[in-house]
């Protein structure tokens, strides 16, 4: 069984403890692709000696995360764009709007987010989203913005059906993680009317671990518990859910 994680940090100062012990009890329960979301410069070097740590296992994103857009941001965009000009990555992400922590923001976070959009057009590359108290915000742009070559995943999928089935049309994954255990988390309840097609697994972690670990730090072999629960929602088998996502997730990414 191969597992995919489509969004992982494993680079945070979370796993500074035990980071290698953490990616090799995730490597022992099949979870063998993981891919690693952008934050800001100040993480390029630790993603990168991942990159060298576990070459055939992690695979880099490049891009400015929203709540990391700042007055620098110019700035950051630049070593954004140098980096994609130097080497490959699998995706622009993560990207995108959160206006649960800074609404002060919006108006760069925007720019941010479009230029970043550009950059993934460019570069032929799938992108990443992250949206928190954004919806209408990201669709804004996704409508100005929507043409064949933009595509990638909506993370962290928190939303309603009908905020799923608009995600997909502008030909976004969506991304299920542990929000999908949580007894308030309200995707389950209708996730069985999106076809597994449109769905890949991730973790987030450190952050959003699954019941039974909620609230403590999360790490990527608790995806174990999400697979558990979407085998249970469409009645398929673990495998089935860990084959038909890691499909996907191979068709986002082109590897
Ligand atoms: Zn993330």
């Amino acid at each position: 069984m191969i597992i995919t994680d489509t969004h992982t940090h494993l680079y945070s100062e979370a796993f500074d403890e035990d980071r290698n012990e953490m990616i090799n009890r995730a490597i022992d329960r099949g979870v063998s692709r993981f891919f690693i979301p952008a934050i800001d410069s100040s993480y390029t070097d630790a993603m990168l000696q991942l990159e060298k740590d576990y070459p055939e296992y992690v695979f880099l994103m490049m891009g400015l995360h929203p709540t990391h857009v700042k007055d620098n941001y110019k700035e950051e965009l630049k070593h954004v764009e140098e980096m994609f000009a130097k080497r490959n990555f699998y995706a622009v992400g993560e990207i995108g709007i959160d206006l649960y922590w800074d609404k002060s923001t919006l108006d760069i976070q925007k720019k941010a987010f479009k230029y970043q959009i550009q950059l993934a057009k460019k570069y032929k590359l799938p992108i990443v989203i992250h949206c928190r108290d954004a919806f209408n915000e990201i669709f804004e742009v996704l409508e100005e913005e929507k043409s064949d070559d933009l595509y990638g995943i909506f993370h962290c999928f928190t939303g309603t059906l009908e905020q799923a089935h608009k995600a997909i049309s502008y030909n976004m994954k969506l991304g299920i993680g542990g929000v999908v255990t949580f007894k308030n988390g309200k995707i389950d309840q209708f996730l069985y009317h999106i076809d597994l097609n449109h769905i890949v697994l991730e973790t987030d972690s450190p952050y959003l671990a699954p019941v039974p670990y909620r609230g403590k730090r999360n790490e990527s072999g608790y995806i174990i518990k999400v697979l558990e629960k979407l085998s249970e929602l469409y009645n398929v088998s673990l495998e089935n859910v860990a084959e038909r996502t890691t499909q996907n997730s191979k068709a986002i990414f082109k590897i």
